[in-house]
């Protein structure tokens, strides 16, 4: 059947006073029901402003939106702004970087949970309000009961990310977005929720994007991997495939950059040299060769002239001119396994 949710060139534009940025530049992708996606990727690369566009959070000022995305059959683009309300009260929910961000400072931490769960099942007051306290409690908020009337500005930081990830999932949403969720966090807050998020997959089966740079913890907590650079995909796979194979150069340079602990492979650690290219006048060719370390590899000046198409076999793509078998043996060559 169709994917759960389904994502066909997408693109994404601000116009700005120096000329329009292309933020997005065609993307395409699926996720399955219960399944992970990981979207990586530096600062920049068009992770988060993808997934606004997805839940159609994206300023509308300046900003120009094309492609089709469906939510289980549903177009989501251009969908009036009060279905998509709806939507995201309960079908998709989002968690973000900053819960600063998600959670108002003027009304107590229950009640904001409470209410889009009284919205979304005509719940009562008072039962909402449980649930709102069931909530806080599987997020691990110790005293859930006393902590229900306090203020975000009453709780930690960690508390906060804890209690806006009970926001997200109290109506046990089929789409979760996680944009870089536990980031601010410190190590061991970081992996409790992750292990949160995937008790709560297998127990309502969410589907959910995570946006992250940490390649740690994609090899923690997804099952497929999309490669963002420049505001396009440059390689997808599930995640063995990403963190054991890479066949993309951006890929292979992102995986050199993960602490060595955590790797799931052994590689030298060294960051790759040079900065994402600007969005405002993105380079020739291959938006990667100002910093490829491969392009001599690739005949003529191919790299710099002609842009390189994903190009999927099955799940599996990267978008390099580099010849399969000669990538496969650089990297054999520089990747061994741990
Ligand atoms: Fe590097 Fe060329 Fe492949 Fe781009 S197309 S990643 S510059 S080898
Ligand atoms: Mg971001």
């Amino acid at each position: 059947g169709d994917p759960f949710l389904s994502v066909r060139d997408l693109r994404v534009r601000f116009a700005t006073e120096d000329g329009e940025v292309r933020a997005v530049d065609g993307l395409s992708f699926d996720l399955e029901r219960g399944r992970t996606l990981g979207i990586v990727g530096e600062s920049g690369s068009g992770k988060s402003v993808t997934n606004l566009a997805v839940l159609g959070l994206h300023d509308p000022r300046g900003t120009t939106v094309s492609g089709r995305v469906t939510l289980d059959g549903q177009e989501l683009l251009g969908a009036p702004r009060k279905r998509l309300e709806k939507l995201r009260g309960a079908k998709m929910s989002m968690i973000f970087q900053d819960s600063l961000t998600a959670l108002s400072p003027y009304y107590t931490v229950g009640r904001q949970i409470a209410e889009p769960y009284r919205k979304h099942t005509g719940a009562s007051r008072h039962r909402a309000r449980q649930r709102a306290v069931e909530m806080l409690g599987r997020v691990g908020i110790p005293q859930p009961q006393r902590r229900v009337d306090d203020f975000p500005h009453q709780f930690s930081g960690g508390m906060r990310q804890r209690a806006m990830i009970a926001l997200a999932l109290v109506c046990d949403p089929q789409l979760l977005i996680a944009d870089e969720p536990t980031t601010a966090l410190d190590v061991t807050v970081q992996a409790q929720i992750l292990d949160l998020l995937k008790d709560l997959q297998r127990q309502t089966g969410t589907s959910i994007v995570f946006v992250t740079h940490d390649l740690g913890v994609v090899a923690d907590v997804c099952d497929d991997v999309l490669v963002m650079y420049a505001g396009r995909c440059v390689e997808t796979g599930t995640v063995r495939d990403i963190l054991k194979t890479p066949e993309h150069p951006y890929s292979w340079g992102l995986l050199s950059s993960i602490p060595r602990l955590k790797a799931p492979v052994d590689v030298p650690l060294r960051p790759i040299p040079g900065s994402p290219p600007s969005l405002l006048d993105p380079p020739p060719g291959c938006p990667f060769h100002p910093r490829c370390a491969f392009r001599d590899e690739v005949a003529g000046d191919r790299c710099a002239t002609e842009r390189p198409q994903l190009l999927l076999t099955g799940a599996r793509g990267s978008a390099c001119h580099l010849d399969g078998d000669r990538k496969r043996a650089i990297f054999a060559d520089r990747i061994r396994p741990a």
